[in-house]
C-alpha cells in the first residue's frame, strides 16, 4: 500500500549541513534560521502533512472535484484540511510579515512545500497559486491594490488564480484575445473566455483572485500589448468587505488525467471588474514573476511525487516475497526472497533514490539561491544570485518534472501489476505526475527558453555563474582521491556540457533549426550535471567534514551518489552525441511523409 513518509532527516541535514547560509547571516531573518527553529518547523510539517493531508489524497483522487450551477465542491475533507493548514500558517510561509505572513526563506519554505505536495499534491495547488498571485501583486501592484487584497490572501481567506490560457492560445501568448476596456474610476472592464484555469472555482475560501492577462483598446500586437489585471470572484468595497458578485463565472470543469482534486476550470469574464498590476501592456513582465515562482514550485512537484512513490516502493519492496535471491536464499524460513534481493529491483530503487535525493539537494541549493537573489545585502551578489536562477529555472522545472514522471513509473513497476491497478495507490502518482511536464511551459518550451533566451542573455554572463563555481570546485578536488569516484565522472559531464553549449552558440549562428532541435537534450544534460555538482559537493562534505547525522545516513549518501555518478551521469554521453548530430536527421523529413 502507498505511504508517505516526509524526508526529515534528508531535509534537515541539507538544511543544517549541505548549505552554506554563511552568506546571508548578516540579514536578521536568515541568522535567525537556527538548526533548533528550522527542525521544529520540519517535523510539525511532517506531522500534518503525513496525517492531515496524505489521508485525502487517495479519496480526493477517487472523488474529484464537481461543478453545480457555477459553483465547484471539492472533495471531502479538503475544505476542513484548508482551514487548519492555512490557519496553522502553512500557506504564507514566505509572505511578508507586513502583510501577516511569516517572512521566512525560500529554502525552508520550499522544504516545507515539497512535503505538502508528495502528501497531496491536488490539495497544495490551491495554496501554491495564492503565492503565485500574491507575488506578482506584491511586487507590482499598487499600496492601494495591496492594501486592500494581500493581508486576505496571507490569512488564506481569498485564494488566487494565474489566467494566461486561452481556447486558442497556450504557449504563444501573443495570441491572448480578452479585452479589458478602461472606465472612469481608472479601473477595467474584463472580458474574455480563459480555459485550463487551476483553482479558478472551489469551496475552499470566501472570494477568489484572479490575476488575468488581457488587451486594452489599441494595444500593440503580440506579446508587447498585453497587461495583467486584478479580477476578484466578488468584488470588495473600499472598507474591505465583500459585495456583489463580479460577472466571473466558471462554465465547465476539466476531467482528466490525474490532480482530479485540483479543478481545473473554463472561465467567462464578463465584464468583470479589475485593477491593472504593474504597467499598462507590461503584464507579462510582472506574469513573469508569478511563472518564475510557479516554475520553481513545479519542479519541486517533480521532486515531492518522485519522494511519495519511493516511499510505496521501498516498503513493497520489503515486504513482497517473489522469487529466490540469484545468490541464494536469504529468507530460508519463507518460500520466497522479498523482492529487494532482487538486482533489477534495486537498480529501480536506487535510480528512484539518487534521483530524488539529488533533485532535493538541488531544490534546496536553488531556493537559497533566490533567497540572495532576495535578500543579500551587495547588490553585485543580488544581481548575480538572480541571473543564476533565472538560467536554471528552466532546467529545474523540465528536468525534475521528467524525473517526476521517470521515478513514478518505476515505482509503479516495482508493484508489477498491483501497481498498475488502482488499489494500492502507485499508478495515482504517475498519473499526477504527468502533468507538470506540460503545465507552466511545457518542457520543450522550456529547454527553447534556456537556449534561445537564458544563455545568449548578457553575452552569456549567466552561464557563468554556474560554470566558473564548478569548474573551480572540480580543480580543487581534482587530486583528492577519495572523491576520484565523483569528481571524475563529473568532470567528463561537465566537459560534455561545454562542449554542447559551444556547438549550440556556433551553430544557432547559421541556423536556428539546429538550436531548436538541440534544446530538449541540452537541457537534459545541464540537468544531469547540475545534480552531478550536488552528489559531489554532499560527497566532498561528507568526506572531508561529517556533521552530526548517523554513520548510516552518510554511508547511504556516498553510496547512492556513487551509483548517480556511475549509472545515470553517463547518460550525458548520448545526450551529447543525439544533439550534435544536427537537425537534419529531425527537419528533413517532407510533412507529407509523416
Ligand atoms: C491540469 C491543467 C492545469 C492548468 N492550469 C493552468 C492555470 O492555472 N492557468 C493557465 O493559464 N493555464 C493553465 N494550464 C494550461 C497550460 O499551462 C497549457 O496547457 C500549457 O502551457 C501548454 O499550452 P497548450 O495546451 O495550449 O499547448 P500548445 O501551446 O498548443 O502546445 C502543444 C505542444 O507544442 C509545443 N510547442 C508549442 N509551441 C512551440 C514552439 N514555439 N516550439 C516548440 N514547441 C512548441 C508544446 O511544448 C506542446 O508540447 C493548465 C493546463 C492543464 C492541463
Amino acid at each position: 500500500m502507498a505511504n508517505f513518509y516526509a524526508p526529515i532527516d534528508d531535509t534537515k541535514y541539507l538544511i543544517d549541513e549541505f548549505l552554506d547560509t554563511s552568506e546571508l547571516s548578516d540579514v536578521s531573518m536568515f541568522s535567525e534560521m537556527t538548526p533548533d527553529l528550522t527542525d521544529a518547523i520540519f517535523e510539525e510539517a511532517g506531522k500534518i502533512t503525513e496525517s492531515l493531508l496524505f489521508p485525502l489524497n487517495r479519496s480526493g483522487d477517487e472523488q474529484g472535484c464537481t461543478l453545480k450551477n457555477g459553483n465547484v465542491t471539492t472533495p471531502d475533507g479538503f475544505k476542513e484540511a484548508y482551514k487548519k493548514m492555512t490557519r496553522s500558517g502553512w500557506g504564507n510561509l514566505t509572505c511578508s510579515t507586513e502583510y501577516g505572513g511569516q517572512g521566512l526563506p525560500h529554502y525552508i519554505a520550499n522544504s516545507v512545500d515539497e512535503m505538502i505536495i508528495s502528501s497531496n499534491i491536488s490539495f497544495s495547488i490551491y495554496m501554491g497559486l495564492t503565492i503565485g498571485a500574491y507575488n506578482a501583486v506584491e511586487k507590482f501592484g499598487t499600496e492601494e491594490l495591496k492594501k486592500k487584497f494581500l493581508p486576505n490572501m496571507v490569512s488564506g481567506k481569498w485564494s488566487g488564480t494565474m489566467c494566461l490560457t486561452e481556447p486558442h492560445c497556450g504557449t504563444d501568448l501573443g495570441l491572448i484575445r480578452s479585452k479589458a476596456i478602461p472606465q472612469d474610476d481608472g479601473s477595467y472592464n474584463i472580458s474574455g473566455s480563459k480555459i485550463f484555469i487551476s483553482a479558478g472555482e472551489h469551496d475552499l475560501t470566501e472570494n477568489i483572485l484572479h490575476l488575468v492577462l488581457a488587451r486594452t483598446p489599441n494595444s500593440p500586437k503580440g506579446i508587447k500589448g498585453i497587461s495583467l489585471f486584478l479580477v476578484p470572484k466578488i468584488k470588495v468595497n473600499d472598507g474591505g468587505g465583500l459585495g456583489e458578485l463580479n460577472n466571473v463565472v466558471c462554465s465547465a470543469i476539466e476531467y482528466k488525467m490525474g490532480i482530479k482534486a485540483s479543478s481545473t476550470c473554463a472561465m467567462e469574464f464578463e465584464g468583470s471588474n479589475g485593477f491593472l498590476v504593474g504597467e499598462l501592456n507590461k503584464g507579462m513582465k510582472a506574469m513573469f514573476i508569478m511563472m518564475n515562482s510557479a516554475r520553481i514550485h513545479v519542479g519541486i512537484q517533480g521532486l515531492a511525487l518522485a519522494h511519495v512513490s519511493y516511499c510505496g516502493a521501498v516498503d513493497y519492496a520489503k515486504d513482497r516475497i517473489q522469487g529466490r535471491a540469484l545468490t541464494g536464499a536469504k529468507q530460508p524460513e519463507k518460500v520466497a526472497d522479498a523482492l529487494i534481493v532482487h538486482p533489477d529491483i534495486r537498480r529501480m530503487l536506487m535510480t528512484m533514490k539518487a534521483y530524488t535525493e539529488g533533485a532535493r539537494a538541488l531544490s534546496t541549493w536553488l531556493s537559497f539561491k533566490l533567497d540572495i537573489s532576495h535578500h543579500s545585502t551587495d547588490p553585485t551578489k543580488r544581481q548575480q544570485a538572480d541571473k543564476l536562477v533565472s538560467l536554471l529555472t528552466p532546467v529545474f522545472k523540465s528536468f525534475l518534472t521528467d524525473m517526476g514522471e521517470t521515478v513514478t513509473s518505476l515505482g509503479m513497476q516495482i508493484y508489477g501489476g498491483h501497481g498498475y491497478i488502482r488499489e494500492n495507490g502507485m499508478e495515482q502518482y504517475l498519473r499526477d505526475a504527468r502533468i507538470c511536464q506540460i503545465y507552466e511551459g511545457a518542457n520543450g518550451v522550456q529547454a527553447l527558453d534556456l537556449v534561445g533566451r537564458k544563455l545568449p542573455a548578457h553575452m552569456g554572463e549567466s552561464l557563468r555563474y554556474f560554470f566558473h563555481p564548478l569548474s573551480k570546485f572540480l580543480t580543487q578536488h581534482s587530486d583528492d582521491d577519495s572523491l576520484d569516484p565523483y569528481i571524475q565522472p563529473l568532470s567528463k559531464a561537465f566537459s560534455r556540457l561545454q562542449n554542447a553549449t559551444l556547438f549550440i552558440a556556433k551553430k544557432g549562428l547559421s541556423n536556428p533549426d539546429e538550436v531548436g532541435a538541440a534544446a530538449s537534450d541540452y537541457l537534459k544534460l545541464f540537468g544531469f550535471v547540475a545534480i552531478g555538482y550536488m552528489w559531489a559537493q554532499m560527497a566532498e562534505q561528507i568526506i572531508n567534514n561529517k556533521g552530526n547525522m548517523p554513520d548510516t545516513f552518510y554511508d547511504a549518501k556516498l553510496k547512492t551518489g556513487r551509483f548517480y555518478m556511475q549509472r545515470l551521469l553517463p547518460q550525458t554521453e548520448s545526450l551529447l552525441s543525439s544533439l550534435m548530430s544536427g537537425s537534419d536527421n529531425i527537419m528533413d523529413l517532407a510533412e507529407s511523409q509523416f
